[in-house]
C-alpha cells in the first residue's frame, strides 16, 4: 500500500512514519508544511529509505494536494496535520482555523475528487483517516466518568474547537458524499520527539537546567497518557483494519494528576541523572541550602490557563474489542523509557530549542 501522511513530521506523525516504515511493507508519502512543529530529524533512518517520500505541501494548497495525489496514487490517507499547542491557540486561534479546518476541507475535496476518479476496485480499498483527539468531548463531570465514541461534543479552547469541526467534516463528507472516513479521538501523547513546549519534555529539560517546572493551577487537572508509539501502532490497525465510518476512541487507562506526572519524572531524574547538579544527590545540591531537595524543588505553581478541562479520561474498549489492540506500555514503563531518551537525546532537544532545526532545513531548501 502506498500511506499519504500528513503532518509526518510532527510528534505523532513521526512516530506513524518511522511504525510503517519500520515494520510494514507499505510506502510512506510525508506531505508535511514544515511549521515550527515540523521536524524531519524526527524521522530517524526512515526518511532515507526506498520506500518513503516527502513533499512540503500546505494542506490549505488544493493545487499542491492535486499534483501529489496524482503523482503518488495513494491507498490510504491518514490525516495529522494540525496546529496542535492549546496555550498557542489561545494566543493566536486564527492558524488553527485555517489549518484544522479550512485545511482539513481543502484535503477533504482533494481526496474526494481524486477516490471519484478511481476504478471499482482501487475506490473501494480507500481509506480517509482523520486523526483527531479526546479535547474534543470537553471535560468529564464524575469521577468515575469515561469518553465513549458517543460523548457528545463539547469542546472548550480553540484548538479543541477546530478540531471538533474538522471532525464534523469528515463525518459529513462519508454521511454527503460516501467517501469512506475513519476517525480515531486519542488521549495525550507522549514519548520521544515530542516538543519541549508539551508538559513532559519541558519539565524533563528545565529540570536538568534547574529551570522552575511551570504547573498550572494546583495541577490537580486529570489527563490520561499514552505513550506515542501505541498510538501508532493503534492508528496503522484503524487504518488497515477499521470499520468504513467509524470512530474509534484510543487511550492507555494511564490517568494522571499533571502534578503526579511532573514528580513522576523528578523521581526518575533522580534515578537516571544522579550526577545533575540540580539533583538530591549531587555535591553542589549537598553544599547549598537546597540540601535533599532535588528536582522536585524546582515546581512553581502558575495562573491557570483559562478554560482549562479538568479530566480527560477514554473508554478504548470498542478498538479493543473489535480490532485486538491494547498498549503494550505502562505509564510507569513508557515514562521511564521518554525520560532515558530525553537523556540521550540532548542535542535534538538543544537543536529544536535553539531553532537550528528550521534554520538548516531552510537553507538546504528541503
Ligand atoms: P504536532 O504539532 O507535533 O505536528 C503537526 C504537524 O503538522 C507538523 O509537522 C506541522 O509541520 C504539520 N502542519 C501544520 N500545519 C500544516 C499545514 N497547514 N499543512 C501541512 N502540514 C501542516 O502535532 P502532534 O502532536 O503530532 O499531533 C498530530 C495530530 O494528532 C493532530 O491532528 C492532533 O490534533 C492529534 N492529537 C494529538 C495528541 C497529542 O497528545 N499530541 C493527542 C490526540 C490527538
Amino acid at each position: 500500500m502506498k500511506i499519504l501522511v500528513t503532518g509526518g513530521a510532527g510528534f505523532i506523525g513521526s512516530a506513524v512514519v518511522r511504525h510503517i516504515i519500520g515494520n510494514t511493507q507499505d510506502s510512506v508519502i510525508n506531505l508535511d508544511k514544515l511549521t515550527y512543529a515540523g521536524n524531519l530529524e524526527s524521522l530517524g533512518d526512515s526518511s532515507s529509505h526506498e520506500r518513503y517520500a516527502f513533499e512540503q505541501v500546505d494542506i490549505c494548497d488544493r493545487a499542491e494536494l492535486d499534483r501529489v495525489f496524482h503523482e503518488y496514487q495513494p491507498d490510504r490517507i491518514m490525516h495529522l496535520a494540525a496546529e496542535s499547542h492549546v496555550d498557542r491557540s489561545i494566543d493566536g486561534p486564527a492558524a488553527f482555523i485555517e489549518t484544522n479546518i479550512f485545511g482539513t476541507y481543502t484535503l477533504l475535496e482533494a481526496a474526494r475528487a481524486y477516490w471519484s476518479s478511481l476504478n471499482a476496485e482501487r475506490k473501494g480499498s480507500f481509506r480517509f483517516h482523520h486523526i483527531s483527539t479526546d479535547e474534543v468531548y470537553g471535560d468529564l463531570d464524575g469521577p468515575e466518568d469515561l469518553f465513549t465514541e458517543t460523548t457528545p461534543y463539547a469542546p472548550s479552547s480553540p484548538y479543541s474547537a477546530s478540531k471538533a469541526s474538522s471532525d464534523h467534516l469528515v463525518r459529513a463528507w462519508h454521511r454527503t458524499y460516501g467517501l469512506p472516513i475513519l476517525i480515531t479521538n486519542c488521549s495525550n501523547n507522549y514519548g520521544p520527539y515530542h516538543f519541549p513546549e508539551k508538559l513532559i519534555p519541558l519539565v524533563i529539560l528545565n529540570a536538568l537546567e534547574g529551570k522552575p517546572l511551570p504547573v498550572y493551577g494546583k495541577g490537580n487537572q486529570v489527563r490520561d497518557w499514552l505513550y506515542v508509539e501505541d498510538h501508532a501502532r493503534a492508528l496503522y490497525k484503524v487504518v488497515t483494519e477499521g470499520k468504513i465510518g467509524e470512530t474509534y476512541n484510543i487511550g492507555g487507562h494511564n490517568e494522571k494528576q499533571n502534578i503526579a506526572v511532573v514528580h513522576g519524572i523528578c523521581e526518575l531524574l533522580e534515578e537516571l541523572a544522579p550526577g545533575n547538579p540540580h539533583s538530591r544527590r549531587s555535591n553542589e545540591n549537598r553544599a547549598s541550602d537546597r540540601v535533599g531537595a532535588g528536582f522536585s524543588s524546582l515546581v512553581t505553581y502558575v495562573t491557570d490557563r483559562p478554560g482549562h478541562d479538568l479530566r480527560y479520561a477514554i473508554d478504548a474498549s470498542k478498538i479493543q474489542r473489535e480490532l485486538g489492540w491494547t498498549p503494550e506500555e505502562s505509564f510507569e514503563t513508557g515514562l521511564r523509557k521518554t525520560v532515558q531518551w530525553y537523556l540521550d537525546n540532548l542535542e535534538w532537544c538543544r537543536r529544536v530549542q535553539d531553532g537550528s532545526y528550521q534554520r538548516e532545513r531552510l537553507g538546504a531548501n528541503v
